[in-house]
């Protein structure tokens, strides 16, 4: 499964209105009254395509999100800080902001502001989840405020993958009224995650974790298919367990799914795909930095809760990635924020940065574990999407990409 997407390598934009979706729905914070992005590095990401269309003679006018606002224009959602780190990060533009006023307001000022912008010259639009239609059910609304939006430039562009399993106004409503191209980010994105899926060396494993196997069964059921071995961990483990017929104890446990959980074992057996859960557990006698710790077996007894993968089964995870040509990774085996519960989660980063294959990593929590293990560069590719990458490991067709498919 290859996806051939129009591309802006070679593409004249020479004096031409860019309309460029991005993701930087990055995280801020606020210091002494001042409002600062905390990490940049969603932006760094998507630089080489601002470059690149700035070295060709366009201007751009940059949509983004940023959280998700309740009602218009509130201000810890506004993207005027993120304007300042861009300025920084292209220091031979002139990079404008465009505030939000009212709704009706706004789209005339940006509208105006779009139209003076010269070559070279960057506007970046407020937040555009101010707008209720950026997001809405409702075709029509959406249609309104793309056709907007689209008025204020030439090309448009998607460079947003972290955006692009919704269907909203500015990722994929707006793709049908102007020409529209894949931004270097999204193609890389798609590439690689589509490359994987399709092709990989093997043997190919998934490590899969986090809090609930209610977000990650669509991604297990496919991945089943596809890779050689699932290493599962985390709190999802403890309803595959109990699926099993052993004892939990306190741990969190999906009681709905385990009928499910229980059908995994088959359909991995099936198709000849290794299902490992933890053999053995760090437990606490509460969910606290502060409880009673120590280690047990395959069983978690009565008044405990299971809270990271234990030694042996560390080790056989390690052993597995060792001798994987392809690794991908989506959730921690703990609960890695806290000290006492990261030695799991931790261990699969550094058997990742070992492995001499192909390593990915995808969802925000795993991003947010490979950071505190300081391993990032080690890795092959870090996914910049959370919703986008699993529903694209799920075997889903992504809207906005879709819409960036010529359909002819
Ligand atoms: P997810 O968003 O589904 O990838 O889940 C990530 C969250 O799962 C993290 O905040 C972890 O703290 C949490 N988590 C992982 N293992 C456990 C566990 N054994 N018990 C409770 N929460 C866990």
């Amino acid at each position: 499964m290859t996806i051939d997407l129009p591309g802006i390598e070679n593409l004249d934009v020479q004096n031409k209105k860019v309309i460029i979706r991005v993701d930087f729905n990055v995280p801020v914070e606020s210091q002494n009254g001042e409002t600062k992005v905390a990490d940049t590095s969603r932006m760094e990401k998507t630089l080489p395509t601002l470059e690149h269309l700035l070295r060709k003679g366009a201007s751009l006018i940059i949509i983004s999100h940023l959280g998700r606002p309740e009602s218009p224009g509130e201000a810890e959602y506004s993207l005027k800080p993120v304007c300042a780190e861009l300025a920084k990060m292209l220091p031979n533009a002139k990079v404008d902001f465009a505030p939000f006023e009212t709704p009706q307001k706004t789209l005339n000022a940006w509208a105006e502001k779009a139209a003076s912008l010269e070559k070279g010259g960057v506007l970046l639009l407020d937040n555009i989840r101010y707008f209720k239609d950026e997001t809405s059910k409702e075709k029509k609304d959406r249609a309104t405020l793309a056709r907007r939006l689209a008025d204020m430039g030439h090309i448009y562009v998607n460079d947003a993958f972290g955006a692009s399993h919704r269907a909203h106004a500015s990722v994929y409503d707006i793709a049908a009224l102007l020409p529209s191209y894949s931004g270097l980010l999204l193609k890389k994105e798609i590439s690689i995650l589509s490359g994987v899926l399709s092709s990989p060396k093997r043997p190919f494993v998934a490590v899969v974790g986090g809090a609930k196997v209610s977000s990650k069964m669509a991604v297990l059921n496919n991945l089943i298919k596809k890779v050689d071995h699932i290493l599962i961990g985390g709190a999802m483990a403890y309803t595959f367990l109990k699926a099993k017929g052993l004892k939990v104890g306190s741990s969190l446990v999906e009681n709905d799914l385990l009928s499910q959980a229980f059908q995994i074992n088959d359909k991995a057996n099936y198709n000849e795909c290794g299902f490992f859960l933890p053999d053995d557990h760090v437990i606490a006698s509460e969910y606290s930095e502060r409880a009673k710790t120590t280690n047990c077996g395959l069983e978690i007894p009565e008044g405990w809760m299971g809270m990271d993968i234990g030694p042996k089964t560390i080790k056989k995870y390690e052993r597995i990635i060792k001798d994987a040509a392809t690794v991908l990774w989506n959730g921690p085996m703990g609960v890695f924020e806290m000290e006492h519960f990261d030695k799991g989660t931790m261990s699969i980063a550094k058997s990742m940065s070992k492995n001499g294959g192909f390593t990915l990593v995808g969802g925000g929590d795993s991003m947010a574990a490979l950071r505190k293990s300081g391993l990032e560069d080690k890795i092959s590719h870090i996914s910049t999407g959370g919703g986008a990458t699993l529903e694209f490991l799920e075997g889903k067709k992504l809207p906005g990409v879709e819409a960036l498919i010529p359909k002819d």
